[in-house]
């Protein structure tokens, strides 16, 4: 059998991130993925934060196809017939060095993996690696179709549902309540017409969350991201909440239906579908991270059930990009040993726990029952959106006063004994 020194599973963020932090390290590493190309079969909605990276891979950035710097925030509750949107602004957010970005992974994952390929990493498209060769508990190479190849240590970088740390006997099958699923539409249109329709400067993006109507009381919402040349469009929905629902819902048909809402419709107008993709998103939080090392075995990223629903904003990125330098910095301390039994690797989790990653979804770890209540999705969007719409209407009768307008709206619909529990759980986040 063929041995390397380190072989990773997947291509995405995670595993390049891992295979980039190792590339100078005279290990010889090959990157297997099963896509065409890195960034083929990697969905995002996104927006990556790189303020949290910057530490970890300070010299990358500056030449990365990064699309607009996130300048605006809007948050939409969306009623029936009605909407209500806060919008946010920053100059703190349009300062060098700027926050976040939105990002494009079809263009960002395959110039990373080219940058790594020429760091003298091999990385290896259209390999499905299918199992794990094992001496006992020892992971000790994997099995991709017919060949076999050796490693002193093999990361598992394959994203959400890592048949590899399975295989390694790692983790659990997850349950449905811990995945949601994403529809995502890539948008062209110039980016004059961006900027114009979202009153941005040159290079500036907005990030635009939506809740409410758009998922029929199912635990989700939507999101927007300007990109330079067009727009990233999709919604998430729950998989146990979907599961619940009778009767059964084609889910895709969400999007088309979200597209056509006059606050959507007239955003896209112009626009030409050039992607289309669907994949799973982590919503267990630190509930379902497995274990993510074992002998001569590392897990990262999605695989290590690293990524987070804070409500506000989805987190999965910055995890698997700082998870695999970790990842990386972890073999390169059990090279310099030539000990890669699960004790070495071990320094792996330590690292983590040490890093923002952990603490960020450790501070979360209520999002998961807070997204189970279905008010969230349903009641009080459209009861937000009904209260402005009743303070803005003027129609034949004589306006009432506005302390009035708001007052009675404020008691039938929040100022009872269901709203006040809902606060005291949203009070755990
Ligand atoms: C709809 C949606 C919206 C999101 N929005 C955001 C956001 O705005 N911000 C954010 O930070 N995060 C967001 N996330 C989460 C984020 O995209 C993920 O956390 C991130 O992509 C994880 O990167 P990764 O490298 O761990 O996994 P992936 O990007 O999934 O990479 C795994 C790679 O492994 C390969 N692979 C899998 N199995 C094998 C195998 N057996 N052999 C070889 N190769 C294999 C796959 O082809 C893939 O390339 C979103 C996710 C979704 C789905």
């Amino acid at each position: 059998m063929d041995k390397v020194d380190v072989i990773i599973v997947g291509g995405g963020l995670a595993g390049l991130s891992c295979a980039y932090e190792l590339a100078d390290s005279g290990m010889t590493v090959i990157v297997l993925e099963r896509g065409d190309f890195s960034g083929s079969k990697n969905v995002t909605g996104g927006r990556i934060y790189l303020s949290p990276l910057r530490n970890y891979l300070p010299d990358l950035w500056k030449e990365a196809p990064l699309e607009r710097h996130v300048t605006k925030e809007f948050i939409t509750l969306l009623g029936q017939n009605n909407s209500t949107t806060f919008e946010f602004y920053s100059d703190r957010f349009n300062r060098e060095p700027y926050p976040s970005y939105t990002i494009l992974r079809a263009k960002f994952d395959r110039w990373l993996a080219d940058l790594v390929s020429e760091k003298g990493v091999f990385v290896i498209p259209q390999k499905n690696v299918n199992d794990l060769i094992k001496e006992g508990k020892r992971v000790i190479g994997i099995k991709a179709e017919d060949e076999e190849i050796g490693a002193d240590c093999v990361v598992a970088a394959d994203g959400i549902l890592s048949f590899i740390a399975e295989k390694a006997g790692l983790r659990k099958p997850f349950q449905p309540q811990h995945f949601a699923l994403g529809f995502k539409e890539v948008i062209a249109l110039d980016p004059k017409t961006i900027e114009d329709r979202f009153r941005l400067g040159e290079k500036e993006g907005a990030a635009q969350l939506f809740v409410g109507t758009l998922t029929k009381g199912i635990m989700g919402g939507g999101f927007l991201y300007t990109n330079q040349e067009s727009l990233s469009l999709g919604i998430v929905v729950g998989i146990h909440s979907l599961n619940q629902r009778e009767p059964r819902e084609e889910v895709y048909k969400f999007l088309d239906e979200f597209k056509e809402r006059p606050e959507i419709k007239n955003l896209i107008r112009g626009g030409e579908v050039v992607e289309y993709s669907a994949h799973l998103i982590s919503e267990g939080g630190i509930h379902i991270k497995p274990k993510v090392y074992g002998d001569g075995i590392l897990v990262t990223g999605d695989a290590a059930g690293l990524g987070l629903n804070m409500l506000v904003t989805a987190r999965g990125m910055e995890y698997a990009v700082a998870s695999g330098v970790l990842a990386g910095r972890t073999i390169k301390m059990a090279k310099e040993k030539n000990d890669f039994s699960a004790s070495t690797l071990a320094h792996y989790e330590k690292l983590l726990n040490e890093s923002f990653i952990i603490k960020e979804m450790d501070n979360f770890k209520n999002s998961l029952s807070i997204l189970e209540n279905k008010r969230l999705f349903s009641k009080y969007p459209q009861e937000i959106s009904n209260l402005f719409e009743k303070v803005m209407r003027v129609d034949e009768n004589p306006k009432e006063g506005l302390y009035k307008t708001i007052w009675e709206g404020l008691k039938k619909d929040f100022l009872n004994l269901q709203t006040f529990k809902d606060w005291l759980q949203f009070r755990k986040m």
